[in-house]
């Protein structure tokens, strides 16, 4: 059979589709780990976000596949369901299969809706070897109901077959990059691609869907595996790699000896982007240290909230003192931070939205990578602020990537913790502020800012806010937020 899985063309809007462009790791999975008599193709939509569907039309029209899946997360489910239609629409005996965390977790509401229409199969929980025995039951080589995870239709609805359970990793081959139709992933004008070392997070964060996904449990790879890897990636021109762990410093002993293996193989030349826990950071000075040296050269670091009020709340005790740490370690040996921030806490006003800007604005975060809490699916944190009453949009996901208020504090609505998050964020804009480290790592960037973006931006900014009210200005930019994802 003709296998082509594609990922979703929608970016959050705090991220430039123009500056970052990543593949995605799990259909490069599920490419690596099906039958080796199939044939199979990446398309990866966001490198086609301007000729969506004339670009989507012509892959399937050369490549003539007889199943396509679909990889989507909450925000661009929408857009998977719009997919599966308009493949349907022009080629309908083409089966479509839909996959990722949120048909995970909300399967059973989307096969009991519309939502579900277009679809033949979705895939629940990881789907290498789900994706493997799907392909093995529609050759007649596998019973339907002997393909765990699996939900297909059966008599005009969906049957759902039981959980498969967790994946060993010892068992994966390795992602198969050398699929993919279409080229131009980067970061900073670099090739850029996706690597795993682990799955999953034993920490028991509220607003966190990991737990639905993988239970409480950690999973790594064996470094070996990892290596060749991140061999492969090279291969495939990657300059960048991020790390798509979930926490890959939960065990802090683990990533220092990653750090020293990916120098021992040579795979240093690589520059690497990892997500990371201040804890884990703050907990040893040596790992900042070896990270360096491994080439991790952007850290984004969950420092989640400064305000002392909602520490409290959150039961976080001296995070603060740890957050400092962390900062500290990482600064001191030139690694850039994203500092993660949540707003949007029950207890919030302006004041401790501003608290947190100023502290991330002290402290020179190098970038801000701000959230206003999301009440995903199926999350603690969601039942709990459902119930205090402050959630204002509970039913279109398309604004659930933490760039949107979809909900309200007990004294802020949720159109003024839009506004007060837009604010800030001008107000403390990191594009016109030169960090140090910023600086060190990007030097020419940083000249090109000076001397051509910023002063192009400013005269930018000034003409076309001049006369206006910084409302109107507030609006016209949530504007031009709104359209991007916008594709039908
Ligand atoms: S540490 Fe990160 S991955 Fe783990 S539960 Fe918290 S938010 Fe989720």
């Amino acid at each position: 059979m003709k296998v082509l899985l594609c990922s979703m063309p929608d970016t959050v809007p705090q991220f430039s589709a123009k500056t970052w462009r990543a593949p995605n790791l799990a259909i490069s999975s599920l490419a690596g780990n099906i039958q080796p008599h199939h044939e199979v193709a990446l398309a990866d939509l966001v490198l086609k976000r301007t000729t969506l569907l004339p670009s989507l039309k012509k892959a399937i029209e050369d490549y003539q596949p007889d199943i396509i899946g679909l990889s989507a997360m909450t925000f661009q489910f929408d857009t998977a369901r719009k997919i599966a239609a308009f493949i349907k629409s022009f080629q309908k005996e083409i089966k479509v299969a839909v996959g990722g965390y949120h048909a995970t977790l909300l399967y059973e509401e989307i096969a009991s809706s519309e939502d579900g229409n277009p679809f033949d199969y979705i895939i629940r929980g990881e789907g290498e070897e789900t994706f493997h025995d799907l392909l093995d039951a529609i050759e007649g080589k596998r019973d339907w109901q002997d393909v765990p995870g699996l939900s297909y239709r059966q008599n005009g609805g969906f049957l759902h077959n039981p959980p498969r359970p967790l994946q060993d990793l010892d068992n994966l081959k390795l992602p198969r990059r050398d699929t993919r139709i279409w080229k131009g992933y980067l970061f900073s004008g670099k090739g850029l691609d996706m690597v795993e070392t682990s799955r999953g997070c034993t920490m028991t964060c509220n607003f966190c869907s990991m737990n639905r996904m993988y239970g409480r449990t950690f999973r790594t790879y064996r470094f070996e595996r990892i290596m060749q890897d991140l061999a492969n990636a090279k291969k495939c021109g990657a300059k960048y790699i991020t790390f798509s762990d979930d926490n890959i410093t939960l065990n802090v002993k683990r990533f220092e000896s990653l750090c020293d293996a990916i120098v021992e193989a040579g795979h240093n030349d690589l520059r690497y982007i990892v997500q990371a826990s201040t804890s884990g950071i703050a907990s040893s000075p040596a790992l900042a240290q070896k990270m360096k040296h491994a080439g991790i050269q952007i850290v984004f670091l969950g420092i989640e909230n400064v305000s002392e009020k909602n520490l409290k709340i959150m039961n976080k005790g001296n995070m603060l003192e740890k957050t400092k740490k962390a900062i500290e370690f990482l600064h001191q040996n030139n690694i850039l931070i994203v500092g993660g921030m949540i707003l949007g806490h029950a207890e919030d006003k302006e004041e401790d939205i501003a608290q947190n800007f100023e502290f991330f604005d002290k402290a020179n975060i190098d970038f801000f990578g701000e959230q206003i809490i999301t009440p995903y699916p199926k999350t603690g944190m969601r039942d709990i602020l459902i119930k205090e009453g402050l959630v204002t949009n509970a039913a279109d996901y398309r604004k659930y990537n933490g760039f949107w208020a979809n909900v309200k504090t007990k004294h802020l609505s949720s159109e003024e913790l839009q506004f007060l998050r837009w604010k800030y964020k001008r107000k403390y804009s990191t594009f016109f502020k030169t960090t140090p480290v910023f600086k060190a790592n990007f030097a020419m960037v940083n000249l090109v800012r000076i001397f051509i973006l910023r002063p192009y931006y400013r005269l930018k900014n000034f003409i076309i806010s001049f006369g206006k009210s910084e409302h109107d200005i507030f609006k016209r930019d949530m504007k031009k937020f709104a359209d991007i994802n916008k594709f039908f």
